[in-house]
């Protein structure tokens, strides 16, 4: 018997566009507003998807990390941990150069 093509697995990826759109939207918010957006994809699929569907599904979520300057929220370009090339005045403050054994950039 020939070999034939058969899918057996299927995902349907959401990403948030507005990661994009909004990419400078503080952190704890911008984690938040993400959570929130596919909590309500997720209990709209469980509520109007599952219950006519023959098959089940399975919610996986992941999440790409990346750095921002806890300052001013900029990409974080550096390989140091605490100064970020002088993205903003309070980053510059942390510029090894510059820093003091009292800055708060330790
Ligand atoms: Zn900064």
């Amino acid at each position: 018997m020939p070999r034939k093509h058969l899918d057996t697995s299927f995902n349907l990826i959401l990403e948030l566009e507005h990661v994009r759109r909004y990419p400078l939207l503080q952190g704890e918010a911008h984690e938040k507003a993400n959570r929130t957006a596919l909590d309500a994809v997720e209990a709209l699929i469980k509520q109007h998807v599952i219950p006519h569907s023959p098959v089940n599904f399975a919610f996986r979520r992941e999440a790409t990390r990346d750095y921002r300057c806890e300052f001013c929220n900029m990409p974080w370009t550096e390989k140091s941990e605490v100064y970020n090339g002088g993205c903003c005045a309070r980053d510059e403050e942390c510029n090894p150069e510059n820093a003091t054994s009292d800055s708060a950039c330790v």
